[in-house]
């Protein structure tokens, strides 16, 4: 089981630098974790992974169930093992990608039956199989079964998902029969604050080891969603991890740690960087832009990647160009890198004091992502 220190809060805002010690090490916090969806960071191996500064990576359970199955997980070794990671791996319960990747059939109190976007085949999810499952992939931390209303369901939509999601959680803790690992509940309600207060209320009644704020980075926008992450982490119990899913740009990350959050999960720096888009601190460079044809600098001056450290802008375009896979692998090394280094700069200014300062100087300037 982990176990959170808080270290130090923000004397100016809500954000908080602490330590989250698992079975498989120490995670740093505020943290950002690479999404490895089908146990693979897609692109780069977990050497490379490692060489980024991941502390904790995510692995994405919806995925794994499908193919290539939990027994043969299990009897590759258990998760760590299949992916050759041997530090800290979250695992997600798998509703997300129910309620946004398949076909559902069936919904109720109970759970879910969903046609697989792969083959089609009729899956069914509850809270007792999803605990399940996760208690057998072995992550260090897993999470509740929770329902994602669509972005702009009704009230009453986002009501019955939040009151789902409530039930589901008490059965998950219940099922959880895995003591190494934690299990963080997730609080729904769109951006509903009567919703989100209910949510989070029943949750922490229920004493999870962490809580996720779900439902958010859906199309609310920056602002709707900051309003909604401010108004909810202030619910939660001040010596648990906050985890806001599925975010985001580095400015939603800033915006979200001023905010209280202390972990991120998000595909955009391997998804763009397969798509030759480079995050820098000086805004994004797109790779295929013929502006980089003869450009000798890296991608960013200054940055200790792999990429940086031994490729140029042209020669990296080039990559792109001519379909060689070495321009997604750079692009993916050098994204993940970035965010790392972001983290690294917030938790050092989180350490010095001096983070709510930065963080203003950094929204100002961060406006073209
Ligand atoms: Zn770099």
């Amino acid at each position: 089981m982990s176990t959170f220190e808080l270290l130090h809060t923000d004397s100016r805002s809500a954000a908080r630098r602490g330590c989250l010690k698992t079975a498989h090490g120490e995670v740093e916090t505020p943290a950002f974790m690479p999404v490895g969806t089908a146990g693979a960071v897609k692109g780069i191996t977990p050497q490379q992974l490692r060489e980024t500064g991941a502390g904790i990576v995510l692995a994405n359970t919806y995925h794994l169930l499908l193919r290539p199955g939990v027994d043969v997980v299990e009897g590759l070794g258990g998760l760590h093992k299949f992916m050759a990671w041997d530090g800290p791996i979250l695992t997600d319960s798998g509703g997300y990608q129910v309620f946004s990747l398949s076909q559902l059939t069936k919904i109720d109190d109970d759970g879910v039956e969903f046609a697989s976007h792969i083959d089609g085949a009729k899956v069914y999810l509850d809270a007792e199989t999803a605990t399940g499952i996760q208690n057998r992939l072995g992550a260090d931390i897993i999470m509740c079964l929770d329902e994602c209303a669509a972005f702009g369901a009704g009230e009453a939509q986002l009501k019955t998902a939040a009151e789902r999601t409530v039930r589901w959680a008490k059965r998950c803790k219940e099922a959880h029969a895995n003591p190494d690992q934690s299990l963080f509940a997730i609080v729904q309600g769109g951006t509903e604050k009567a919703l989100r207060a209910y949510c989070a209320g029943e949750l922490v009644k229920l004493d999870f080891d962490g809580y996720a704020i779900g439902g958010l980075s859906v199309g609310e926008g920056h602002d709707n969603m900051l309003k909604t992450v401010t108004h909810t982490t202030q619910l939660l119990p001040e010596d648990k991890p906050r985890y806001l899913m599925g975010v985001g740009m580095p400015g939603d990350i800033i915006a979200a740690v001023r905010a209280g959050i202390d972990m991120f999960d998000c595909v955009l720096p391997t998804r763009n960087g397969r798509n030759a888009f480079a995050f820098t601190e000086n805004g994004p460079l797109r790779l295929r832009n013929n502006a980089h044809i003869g450009a000798s600098e890296p991608i960013e001056a200054g940055c200790d990647c792999y990429c940086c450290t031994n490729f140029s802008r042209g020669a990296v375009r080039h990559f792109f160009n001519s379909g060689e896979m070495l321009g997604a692998i750079l692009l993916s090394v050098h994204n993940l890198r970035f965010y790392q280094r972001l983290m690294a700069k917030i938790r050092q200014a989180l350490e010095t004091n001096e983070f709510s300062d930065w963080a203003d100087k950094q929204l100002k300037m961060i406006i073209d992502y």
